[in-house]
């Protein structure tokens, strides 16, 4: 059949104006990932054969594969492969002085190679650098992770950390919150070393008064039902959770509270022992049903705890990343290995103990729809938690303490970007979200390990390809 000229124009305008969003010959993406099965990380649904189309650092188009042919500066094969959106490590640090600037500033790779495309600062010493990492990242200026950050975190008088904010009347709280207005941060983080409960429970307070996210550890001196009914955002560790399902909180609470006007105050190991047996179902059902109900959020941090509790008989010598991980942080693993150490029998034994108990706590939490968030904790002075490798046995962990791999996939994307308020322009693969991708060799909603098997991590919209990501793990790599 042969069209007059006019109608023929008018057909190509016509198609062009109704497929504005399909990929066409016309058009020439940065990214396109052919022939992938997309994981939709909300349903848990696997969309095999698609197409993604990737421009200017936006996901353009999620389509069936074969349609049409597509025109890219780079194609990616997703042939046999699994499309997940990128990792968030909801609790990792930057720390340890200036000196460690430029160490700490490696993990950023690491973070990249291991597809974890976002990472939650926890509050540490070296915010100026963490801000301007994240402003060079945001520029193109350099590959890394989107970085969402506490600044310094907020403690009493006498802060465990350096540069925290020591805080104790409402006046003080008021000034540190200033400060980190002025340096924009993300969120508020809360530490327990030194804060009162009074000072804990008032920094909650003005920061929801300003509309400012909290999250943190807590002092043992006040109950979590306090924090959450406050306005707490999240609770960091399961240390605060597992106090509240104690059936003696109130009294466990009052004792902590009274000890610390005694030369012997009680601080949280002290206690665990109690709360451990005096640990109650109806407690934490009434706990979990409270957190869902005020959003507050758990992030679980077990890798840590598991490789804190067996640091003493684990060897690390001849862990492959420690390649990758500065001298200088390296030094910093000392601390808690020493420590460590020292632990009677009895302390280990109670530690794993422990740890075994906290696990069970994850399911519950997810049944009672507790928003959870995958964390890893990893920063200077925490033993052997490499950034990257760290998210991936947190996930690992908490499938194997009761979650589906959808669940915890969702606890490492889409939760993330729902806490920090971003999940219209993140989390999931669909088009106009962020382009930060993980392509995997194998189906991590049979095998969540399976996100150990990464074939391509796209970051910004720009695709790095195993061997692009083995480069740049090269370039931080140790002499
Ligand atoms: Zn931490």
């Amino acid at each position: 059949m042969k069209f007059p000229p006019l109608f023929l124009g008018l057909t190509v305008a016509t198609l062009l104006a109704g497929c504005a969003r399909r990929p066409t010959k016309l058009e020439i993406y940065d990214v396109v990932i052919n022939h992938v099965a997309v994981v939709d990380v909300l349903t848990g649904q696997l969309r095999p054969n698609r197409v993604v189309a990737i421009s200017r650092g936006k996901i353009v188009e999620v389509a069936p594969a074969d349609k049409d042919s597509y025109a890219a500066r780079q194609y990616v094969n997703g042939n046999g492969r699994y499309l997940i959106p990128g990792l968030w490590d909801m609790h990792v640090h930057f720390r340890g002085g200036d000196s460690l600037i430029a160490a700490n500033k490696k993990s950023l790779t690491l973070f990249l190679a291991h597809g974890i495309t976002t990472v939650r600062d926890a509050g540490g010493d070296l915010t100026t650098s963490v801000l301007q990492w994240s402003q060079d990242m945001d520029a193109g200026k350099m590959p890394g992770p989107r970085i969402f950050t506490s600044g310094p975190k907020l403690d009493g008088p006498g802060a465990y950390w350096p540069g925290s904010l020591e805080v104790e009347t409402p006046v003080q709280i008021r000034k540190a919150l200033d400060s980190l207005q002025r340096l924009r941060v993300d969120y508020v983080k809360i530490y327990d070393s030194k804060i009162s409960g009074q000072a804990y429970l008032e920094t909650i307070r003005q920061a929801q008064r300003r509309g400012l996210k909290t999250t943190g550890h807590m002092p043992y001196s006040v109950t979590l039902a306090q924090a959450v009914k406050g306005g707490l955002d999240a609770t960091e560790h399961l240390y605060y959770v597992f106090k509240a399902c104690s059936s003696r909180e109130d009294s466990i609470t009052a004792l902590v509270r009274n000890s610390l006007k005694t030369p012997q105050p009680l601080g949280l190991f002290a206690t665990l022992p109690a709360v451990y047996d005096t640990y109650s179902t109806a407690a934490a059902a009434n706990l979990f049903k409270l957190m869902a109900a005020r959003h507050t959020a758990a992030v679980p941090t077990l890798y840590i705890q598991k490789t804190l509790a067996e640091l003493a008989e684990n060897d690390h010598a001849r862990d492959t990343l420690r390649a990758y991980i500065d001298p200088r942080i390296q030094a910093t693993y000392a601390r808690r290995l020493t420590s460590a150490r020292q632990q009677s029998t009895a302390a280990k034994a109670f530690n794993k103990k422990l740890n075994t108990k906290l696990m069970t706590l994850v399911p519950l939490m997810q049944a009672a729809g507790v928003t959870l968030l995958a964390g890893s904790d990893s920063g200077p002075f925490n033993s052997f938690i490499y950034p990257g490798s760290s998210l991936q046995e947190e996930l690992v962990l908490l499938v194997q303490a009761g979650l589906t791999p959808l669940q915890a996939l969702q606890a490492a994307t889409i939760n993330g970007a729902k806490f920090m308020g971003v999940a219209g322009r993140t989390g999931t693969i669909a088009p106009g979200k962020d382009a930060d991708l993980v392509l995997l060799t194998g189906n991590p909603l049979e095998n969540i390990g399976n996100i150990r098997q990464i074939d391509a991590v796209i970051s910004r919209g720009k695709a790095y390809p195993a061997p692009a990501l083995v480069n740049l793990l090269r370039g931080i790599k140790n002499p």
